[in-house]
């Protein structure tokens, strides 16, 4: 057997063409463009690509974007007061605090200031724990892109095996529960886990965010099992590769994604799917999406 590939940036397109007439439709409907705020503390390099890809997607769907630049010694202080502001700024449906932040801040408390309601990114402690009750306001980007890429291809999570390789806040977790949510059985496995393959052998569905190049290699996949990675690795001689062995498990999956070009494309573009999908709720114009309107007024003060 030869996987298919699931192609990422194909599908990522698609929704991205999907985002940007539902912001057509949105201003000629009701005058609103959809708002991003973007905040960036301190040079971390990697942070700067980071920020200046999402804002250029923004332009390119029709988002503004509001790009807030801090020098690394900022006090958390100053910083909550502009994340209130934009709480506050009609124009902003979406905040985004690009991490990692400077060590001397609590990265919990300033996401725990975001409105959940322009949590795009779903890292409110109000969203994480809604991805446990499977009624999150926003469920975060990366997982979100790999629901969309199963949903893409038609692959049933109803009912499957599932193990998640990587248990960390932003991916391992809230994958498996979105995936839970969904009925299927799941395993999630991390450092600690004794004899990994023992259970990505019996997955149907597995999907690794560990960020270890070759982690995952063939003898360790079921015949015909999805594989979806979510590893971003660069190889001492430049290379990006994921966490498992593509060549290798190709052979015996029946869906693979690369790397580059699987999940990645999906990340960003859920982000705007989330800061859409916020303005749409804002404007009263929701239409029938899986995520749903808040009813009522959420305290994010304490
Ligand atoms: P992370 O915070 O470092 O978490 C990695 C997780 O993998 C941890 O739970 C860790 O276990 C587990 N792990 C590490 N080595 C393992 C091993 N040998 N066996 C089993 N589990 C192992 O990383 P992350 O932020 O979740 O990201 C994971 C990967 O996805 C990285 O390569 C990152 O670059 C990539 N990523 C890609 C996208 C995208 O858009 N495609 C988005 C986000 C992240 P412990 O919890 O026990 O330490």
């Amino acid at each position: 057997m030869t996987a298919k590939i699931i192609d990422g940036k194909q599908v990522a397109a698609s929704i991205r063409l999907e985002c940007k007439a539902r912001v057509t439709a949105l201003r000629e409907k009701t005058g609103v463009t959809p708002g991003l705020a973007v905040i960036l503390v301190g040079d971390n390099p990697a942070s700067a690509v980071y920020v200046a890809s999402k804002i250029k997607a923004c332009a390119d769907a029709g988002i503004r974007s509001f790009r807030n630049k801090y020098p690394a010694d900022i006090d958390e202080e100053t910083l909550i007061t502009r994340i209130e502001e934009l709480n506050r700024d009609p124009n902003v449906h979406g905040i985004l605090v690009q991490l990692p932040l400077p060590p001397h801040m609590d990265m919990r408390r300033v996401l725990k200031m975001i409105d959940a309601r322009k949590d795009v990114d779903g890292f409110h402690l109000y969203n994480v724990g809604g991805l446990v009750v499977g009624d999150t306001v926003f469920p975060p980007c990366t997982p979100y892109g790999v629901v969309k890429l199963l949903e893409h291809e038609h692959i049933e999570v109803s009912g499957r095996n599932v193990v998640v390789v990587g248990a960390s806040n932003i991916v391992g977790k809230p994958m498996a529960l979105m995936l839970m949510q969904r009925e299927a059985t799941v395993s999630v496995c991390h450092v600690k886990t004794r004899d990994l393959a023992q259970y990505t052998i019996l997955a149907d569905i597995l999907v690794v965010a560990a960020g270890k190049p070759n982690l995952i290699l063939a003898q360790m996949v079921k015949s015909g099992a999805v594989v979806i990675d979510v590893g971003i690795n660069r190889l001492p001689d430049g290379r990006i590769v994921g966490d498992v062995d593509f060549e290798g498990v190709r052979q015996k999956a029946s869906y693979i994604t690369p790397v580059p070009g699987g999940v990645g494309p999906m990340t960003v573009t859920m982000l705007l799917f989330n800061t859409i999908t916020s303005a749409e709720r804002t404007a009263g114009t929701i239409k029938g999406d899986p995520t749903r309107e808040i009813e009522e007024p959420l305290d994010t003060t304490g």
